[in-house]
């Protein structure tokens, strides 16, 4: 397995049913930015090459975060791995499958099990309950 799972250390996974409404692609994107810290502009110039460029991507950035938007292309989601940790086959799993099908996600900061929150102390993230990862409750990401 290409990345270590993140089941609890001490959750059942049984305890980890998360009933509140599923997490949207934008709102996952959204997520992922926000852990990352860095705003739209700051992402764009990571991204861009030129300031014609960076307001391509900035416009990007705002799209894929409006609700409701479902980008047309995974593409646009690996760009955005240049800049943030993103998962293009989590965005994948949220936009196609059913709510019953997606991975486990965190609402604080849209981790998952693909990837994982890198703390100080505790190194990759788990489960500390359902939709909450132990990087939002008690680690201090790098
Ligand atoms: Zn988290
Ligand atoms: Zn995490």
């Amino acid at each position: 397995m290409l990345h270590a799972p993140i089941l609890a250390r001490s959750v059942p996974s049984s305890t980890l049913h998360d009933d509140r409404p599923p997490i949207t692609p934008a709102r996952y994107v959204g997520l992922r930015r926000a852990a990352s810290g860095k705003s739209i502009e700051q992402i764009a110039a990571l991204i861009a090459t030129t300031a014609s460029n960076q307001a391509e991507v900035r416009a990007l950035i705002r799209l894929l975060e409006t609700p409701g938007t479902v980008a047309r292309s995974l593409d646009s989601i690996a760009l955005l791995q240049a800049a943030f940790s993103i998962d293009p086959a989590v965005y994948h799993q949220l936009a196609t499958e059913h709510a019953d099908r997606h991975p486990q996600i965190c609402r604080g900061c849209g981790c998952s099990q693909n990837d994982a929150c890198v703390c100080v102390e505790l190194g990759n993230c788990a489960w500390a309950g359902p939709g909450i990862c132990t990087g939002c409750t008690n680690g201090e990401r790098f």
